[in-house]
């Protein structure tokens, strides 16, 4: 398993960018709470779970097998 950054470092620093103006809450994200702090509950659970693959909601991670 790994985690890696999005490769486009375009999409990379805009998702960079929100989570510096919101203090490191989930730019995608209304909410601010603790589960939605990056890494946010929903790319953990992600992370946990053996069959995912992919990007986090963001698409500021990337999580290969
Ligand atoms: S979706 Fe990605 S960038 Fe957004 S909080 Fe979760 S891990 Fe961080």
């Amino acid at each position: 398993m790994k985690i890696s950054f999005n490769e486009n470092e375009k999409v990379k620093n805009a998702v960079l960018e929100g989570l510096k103006k919101t203090g490191g809450y989930c730019p995608c994200r209304r909410e601010r709470t603790e589960d939605t702090k990056c890494m946010c509950k929903e790319f953990r659970d992600q992370i946990n779970d053996p069959d995912f693959e992919g990007y986090c909601h963001c698409f500021l991670y990337y999580k290969s097998k």
